[in-house]
C-alpha cells in the first residue's frame, strides 16, 4: 500500500545541509523567517566529512556576530600568513602588514557542527536522511518540494521561496530551462591527489609549493589530522600507491633548504578533478541557487566554503526584504549581486591554480615565466597585498541595511581592532 503524502508548509524551503543552507536558514531564523532544510545525508555522516578548512575573514566575522563563532575563536587557529615555495626556498605572505585582515584554520565540518546545533537549539527544522527530492511549480508563487522522509513518508512541503544549496553535485540547478541556462564551465586537466594523515603539522601554515614535478599544498585540520594535496593526473587511481610512494611524491614537492614533512598513517586518499563552473543565471522564477549548487572553483583559493556562506548572507538580505515589505527588488537582483563575488573569486582560483600548477602542455618557457611570476608576487609590496586581498576575501555584499545580518556586521567590524 503507498504511504498517504503529508503536507507541509514554510517560508523558505532549503535543499542541502550544506554551508549555503544550514547557514542561510541560520540567518533566517534570527531574522525571524521560518524555514524547511532537506538534506539526503545522516547527520552523522556529514559532520564526519572532511572538507575545506580556511575561513575568510568575513565567514569568520559572520559566524562570530551571529552568535556561532565560541568555538571558532576558542579551538580554530588564526594564520596570518601564507608559504609559497619555489625554487626550493619558502616566501612568507603576511596578511596582517599589507591587508589588516587574517583568515582563520576551522574545518569545514565544525562548521557544519556548529550549524546544525545552533538550528536544532532554535527548534529549527532539519529533515536529514530524505530521498527522491524533486522540485515544482518554480514559477508560481508556491513552489513546492516532494520528498521521501527519513520513515519513508512521501512528503509535500509547500513554501515562498526555494534555495537551491545541494552543491557541486546537486540537481536544483537543472530545474532553470536549458534554454535559460549558460553553463560557463573550464577543466583545468588536472586532479588534486588528497590525503589525510595522522602526524603534527609540519608548517605553522600552509604551504603552497611549485615544483618541477607540479604543485603540492600542506595543510592541517587539526593537531594531529594533516591535510596534503599533490597535482595529479584526473584519472590518477589513488588505491594504486603505496603510503612510501606517496610520502616520497610529497616530500619531493616541497624538498629545499633542509624543509622535510612529518610523516604518519594515510587514512584517507582521493582524487578531486580541478573544474570552474558557473551558473547563470542563480535564479529561475522563485528558485535561488547558492553555494556549490550555483558554481564550484578549483580548491588552490580555499574559496568554496566562504562564497557559499556571502552567497547564504546576501540571500537571507534579500529574503529578510521580501518578508518585511513585499519588495522583491533585492530578490530580483540577488543573482547579479552574488555573481560579483563569485566571478572575482573565479578569478583568483584560476590565477592561484595556473601560476602554481604545471598544465598537461606546459613547457620549459612556461615553468621559467611562472618562477617569474612567483618571483614578483613575493618579492614586492604590490604583489603581496594582491595575493593576501584575495585570500583573506573581499567585504560580503550589505544590501539591506535593515536585515539582522547587517546589523550585526556592522557591530563585528566596529569592535575589531
Ligand atoms: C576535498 C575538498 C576540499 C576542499 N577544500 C576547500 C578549502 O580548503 N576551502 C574552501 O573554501 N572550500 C574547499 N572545498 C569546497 C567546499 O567544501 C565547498 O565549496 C562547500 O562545501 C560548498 O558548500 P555548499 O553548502 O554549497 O555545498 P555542500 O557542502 O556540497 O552541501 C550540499 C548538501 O546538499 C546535499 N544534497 C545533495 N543533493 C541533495 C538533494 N537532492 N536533496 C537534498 N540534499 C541534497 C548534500 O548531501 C550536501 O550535504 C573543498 C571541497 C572538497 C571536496
Amino acid at each position: 500500500m503507498t504511504a498517504q503524502r503529508t503536507h507541509a508548509r514554510t517560508q523558505v524551503g532549503i535543499v542541502g545541509a550544506g554551508p549555503a543552507g544550514l547557514m542561510l536558514s541560520h540567518l533566517l531564523s534570527l531574522a525571524g523567517i521560518e524555514s524547511v532544510v532537506i538534506e539526503t545525508r545522516a547527520r552523522e555522516d556529514i559532520e564526519a566529512t572532511i572538507r575545506a578548512g580556511i575561513l575568510e575573514q568575513g565567514t569568520v566575522d559572520v559566524m562570530v556576530s551571529t552568535g556561532i563563532g565560541d568555538r571558532l575563536l576558542d579551538t580554530g587557529s588564526r594564520h596570518d600568513g601564507i608559504e609559497i615555495r619555489f625554487g626550493g626556498q619558502s616566501h612568507r605572505v603576511d596578511f596582517p602588514s599589507t591587508v589588516g585582515r587574517s583568515v582563520h584554520l576551522y574545518p569545514q565540518h565544525e562548521v557544519l557542527k556548529d550549524l546544525i546545533t545552533a538550528r536544532l537549539a532554535d527548534d529549527g527544522d532539519v529533515r536529514f536522511g530524505a530521498s527522491d527530492v524533486s522540485l515544482h511549480e518554480l514559477t508560481g508563487t508556491e513552489p513546492v518540494v516532494h520528498f521521501t522522509d527519513a520513515d519513508g513518508r512521501p512528503t509535500e512541503l509547500r513554501c515562498d521561496v526555494l534555495a537551491g544549496c545541494d552543491g557541486a553535485q546537486g540537481t536544483t540547478k537543472w530545474s532553470i530551462p536549458d534554454n535559460r541556462r549558460t553553463d560557463h564551465f573550464r577543466d583545468y586537466r588536472h586532479g588534486w591527489f588528497g590525503i589525510l594523515a595522522e602526524a603534527p603539522p609540519s608548517s605553522k601554515e600552509l604551504i603552497y609549493a611549485h615544483s618541477e614535478r607540479g604543485f603540492a599544498l600542506i595543510s592541517s585540520r587539526t593537531p594531529t589530522v594533516q591535510r596534503m594535496y599533490f597535482q595529479c593526473d584526473p584519472e590518477e587511481d589513488a588505491g594504486a600507491w603505496s603510503d612510501n610512494r606517496i610520502w616520497d611524491e610529497l616530500q619531493s614537492r616541497v624538498a629545499g633548504n633542509g624543509f622535510s614533512l612529518n610523516e604518519g598513517r594515510i587514512f584517507q586518499r582521493s582524487v578531486i578533478p580541478m573544474r570552474s563552473y558557473v551558473c547563470d543565471p542563480m535564479q529561475h522564477g522563485r528558485l535561488f541557487l547558492a553555494g556549490d549548487a550555483a558554481h564550484t572553483v578549483p580548491p588552490t583559493g580555499a574559496k568554496g566554503l566562504n562564497l557559499a556562506i556571502s552567497d547564504a548572507v546576501v540571500l537571507a538580505q534579500a529574503l529578510e526584504r521580501f518578508f518585511d515589505d513585499g519588495d522583491t527588488d533585492l530578490l530580483d537582483s540577488y543573482g547579479r549581486t552574488a555573481a560579483q563575488r563569485v566571478w572575482r573569486a573565479q578569478h583568483f582560483s584560476w590565477w592561484m591554480t595556473s601560476m602554481l600548477h604545471l598544465a598537461p602542455d606546459s613547457g620549459d618557457f612556461d615553468r621559467h615565466r611562472q618562477l617569474a611570476e612567483l618571483d614578483q608576487i613575493t618579492g614586492s609590496a604590490a604583489g603581496r597585498t594582491l595575493l593576501a586581498e584575495g585570500y583573506t576575501g573581499w567585504p560580503i555584499a550589505r544590501t539591506n541595511p535593515k536585515s539582522v545580518v547587517a546589523e550585526a556586521l556592522s557591530l563585528t567590524h566596529s569592535r575589531r581592532p
